[in-house]
């Protein structure tokens, strides 16, 4: 009887928490600095420390320090993290100018993204050989994030951005955006203490748990970010070497000020405390970034033309975990694949109310054709020599009644308002050069919108 009671009570205890979603935690680290060697006994520390709480992180390297610790022969650095934690990519020199966003600013989506590929693919590859793995995610130094990345990201076959940005988010939840599964700006899920003040650890305890309560009702993601470097470092390491877009020969790179021992010991103490209580929070995951695609549903799902073309005469714009991407696809009666959005943004030409069914049915066809070739969504849909919009082609294809000729109608892309219109503020990090803004990255970023979607617990 009493075995029976028991095992009622642990069916009914697993029922409970089945009823409630699971938050995901991620922690990861930031591994880059490639000048002060004590930064290697914090990673180590770390690594090692995590292992013991049965912790797993995710370690962001950049790749001119994993060739450091190579040169410094740290291979019990490099196993102690490989061996228990995941590994992910922070881009080949971390703040040797010119940083991502200074040169992708400069470039358009495609040329933008080769070049990415041509100055981060080589720190990737060495990444892999020194660790023995390819890199589960990436994430920008600083905020100098561009959309670019994306395309080329999935090209080396790096299926999950994670950072914390203003430029583009969603409801401070997972997204999918550019063909990637996006932990980025969480906002309030974004949970750090203070590694100085003993106060700030129920305070950061108070964040955490405000957080999980909010989530706890539907699942969500929460995460924590360090800098094995900040353990050991009053001030960052690039801080004192690159401030501003300076950028010194690498035989006066200098160490920056380091705690003393009782300083990097309360560090260390104050994060633990904060771990050990987010791990052992009932309801919580640990997670790392190679697990974050499985948890998720599949970014593609199919939906008939006429229910896409009403999501989009309601509203131009993504509807029930399809991106208006995917519903503009269907409209056209293709079928569910990810496909970029469009490298410019033009007005369109065609001056008429309405246009010739049979110009409208072949410039239709040539959409189609356009998005099979080159997998990615045209600027604008040809009408003879004048230009169709691609908004206002969504708009119209949306509304079309199917007979007699087709009214031209207007559009604007929805998600283009959960892009950030800060160029100079959401850009500001002390490492760019002085007073720089990046319009044209978060105008390419809003072109890209059409690809974003809310990503979905499974
Ligand atoms: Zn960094």
């Amino acid at each position: 009887m009493r075995r029976l009671l028991l095992i009622f009570l642990a069916a009914a205890s697993l029922l409970a928490q089945s009823a409630k979603a699971p938050v995901y935690w991620l922690l990861w680290f930031d591994t880059e600095d490639f000048i002060e060697a004590s930064s290697n006994d914090a990673s180590m520390r770390l690594a090692q420390e995590l292992e013991r709480m049965r912790v797993p992180a995710t370690f962001k390297i950049v790749g001119e320090k994993a060739r450091y610790l190579e040169r410094e022969q740290r291979q019990d650095v490099i196993r102690a993290i490989a061996r228990y934690h995941d590994v992910g990519y922070h881009t080949e020199n971390h703040s040797i100018p010119p940083t991502g966003a200074v040169y992708q600013e400069e470039l358009g989506l495609l040329d933008g993204a080769a070049e990415f590929e041509r100055r981060e693919g080589a720190g990737l590859r060495d990444l892999q050989r020194i660790f023995g793995v390819n890199a589960s995610c990436y994430g920008q130094p600083g905020s100098s994030w561009g959309p670019q990345a994306n395309i080329a990201l999935r090209k080396m076959g790096i299926p999950v951005y994670l950072d914390e940005g203003r430029q583009v988010g969603y409801n401070e939840q997972p997204f999918w955006y550019g063909g990637l599964l996006y932990v980025f700006n969480l906002r309030q899920y974004m949970i750090r203490v203070s590694l100085d003040e003993e106060a700030d650890l129920a305070k950061a305890k108070e964040r955490f748990r405000q957080g999980f309560e909010k989530l706890r009702a539907t699942g969500g993601v929460m995460h924590t970010v360090y800098h094995p470097t900040e353990f050991v470092s009053k001030d960052f390491w690039d801080a004192v070497n690159f401030s501003r877009g300076a950028n010194p020969d690498p035989k006066q790179w200098k160490s920056q000020p380091l705690r003393n021992k009782e300083s990097s010991e309360k560090a260390y103490r104050l994060f633990f405390e904060l771990v050990k209580y987010v791990r052992d929070t009932e309801g919580v995951q640990v997670v790392t970034a190679r697990q974050l695609p499985q948890l998720f549903a599949h970014p593609l799902r199919s939906i008939t033309p006429e229910a896409a073309r009403d999501h989009l005469r309601r509203q131009l714009g993504g509807a029930d975990g399809h991106s208006a991407a995917d519903l503009l696809l269907a409209a056209l009666g293709m079928t569910p694949q990810y496909v970029d959005g469009p490298d410019a943004r033009v007005t369109t030409t065609w001056k008429q109310a309405g246009i010739p069914r049979w110009l409208w049915e072949r410039s239709r066809k040539d959409v189609i054709d356009y998005i099979q070739f080159h997998h990615r969504l045209p600027a604008w849909a040809w009408l003879g020599n004048d230009k169709l919009s691609l908004p206002d082609f969504a708009a119209t294809l949306a509304g079309d009644s199917g007979s007699g000729e087709v009214m031209v109608r207007s559009g604007k892309l929805a998600e283009e308002s959960r892009i950030s219109t800060e160029p100079c503020k959401h850009f500001d990090w002390l490492i760019h050069p002085q007073g720089f803004c990046a319009p044209k990255i978060l105008e390419m970023a809003r072109l890209q919108a059409w690809t974003l979607k809310p990503a979905q617990l499974r």
